[in-house]
């Protein structure tokens, strides 16, 4: 397997194509963005936790019958998947308020929900990413009714193994965001990461945050922070 052109460069990864035209490689940057590429920065050693936390991620979530766009860990920062055509659509699945939910709905961050919500955000740059429910993502022919249905129970296949999973870590799963994407054969995958880039992870005892709000809110120990969760996960494995 060879690795091509560079074929996209977002904020945090780089898309490479490889001289399999079902394959590419994504590679992780150490660079961190918030508000929509508002705040600028950089998070040491992040790339190389994101790209490894993610693989043991999905490698756990097929495990559970969830496919996923993984194919091989390359390094400590490139993996091959296999490349999809992403539904454009962000599933946020919540166990607990934080973030924009506390912030939409006026109420505090740490209330825990009787059951997870599921809720989806047309991901458009431009736009924003602006909150939209299923009539609104068939309106725009974003996915299909089944591809939505499919995608909400992978979603909430997800939360469950996951949540249980960082349990046994000693850290509550608050929230997190995926992607689905589509491959050559049609099939839909769960695809992009699975990292504190993209989960909000509270230590268990303490509630201290280990995720990407340390760098969203200035609170320091970012890279701590990183090293830490990357930290239980691997010790467990
Ligand atoms: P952004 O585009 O939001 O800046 P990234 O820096 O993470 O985000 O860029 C990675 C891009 O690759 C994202 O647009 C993501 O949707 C896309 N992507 C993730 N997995 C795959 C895949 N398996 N095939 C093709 N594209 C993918
Ligand atoms: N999230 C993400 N990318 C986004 C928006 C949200 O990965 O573009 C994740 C975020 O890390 C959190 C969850 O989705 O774990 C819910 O985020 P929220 O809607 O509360 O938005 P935020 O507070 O990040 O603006």
């Amino acid at each position: 397997m060879e690795k091509r052109e560079q074929l996209y460069e977002g904020k945090a990864k780089k898309v490479f194509a490889t001289d399999d035209e079902n394959l590419v490689i994504v590679s992780y940057k150490d660079d961190a963005t918030a508000f929509n590429g508002l705040k600028k920065g950089t998070i040491v050693g992040k790339g190389v936790v994101n790209n490894r936390m993610t693989n043991m991620m999905m490698q756990l979530l097929e495990e559970h019958g969830v496919p996923t766009h993984f194919v091989k860990e390359l390094s400590e920062r490139e993996t091959l998947v296999k490349k999809v055509k992403i539904v454009p659509l962000e599933v946020i699945v919540r166990n607990v308020s934080a973030g924009s939910f506390s912030k939409r709905y006026g109420v505090e961050e740490g209330i825990v929900f009787d059951e997870p919500t599921v809720e989806f955000s047309y991901k458009n740059d431009e736009l924003g990413d602006p909150l939209l429910n299923t009539y609104h993502a068939l309106a725009l022919k974003l996915a299909t009714k089944e591809e939505i249905a499919c995608i909400e129970r992978y979603a909430l296949t997800v939360n469950r193994v996951l949540k249980e999973y960082f349990l046994t870590l000693g850290v509550k799963l608050i929230d997190f965001k995926l992607e689905f994407g589509k491959t050559a054969d049609g099939a839909l995958v769960l695809a992009d990461e699975i990292s504190p880039d993209t989960c909000r992870f509270w230590d268990a005892v303490t509630n201290e945050k280990l995720d990407k709000d340390r760098f969203r809110r200035d609170m320091g120990g970012v890279e701590d922070a990183y090293r830490e969760i990357f930290k239980r996960v691997t010790a467990k494995k």
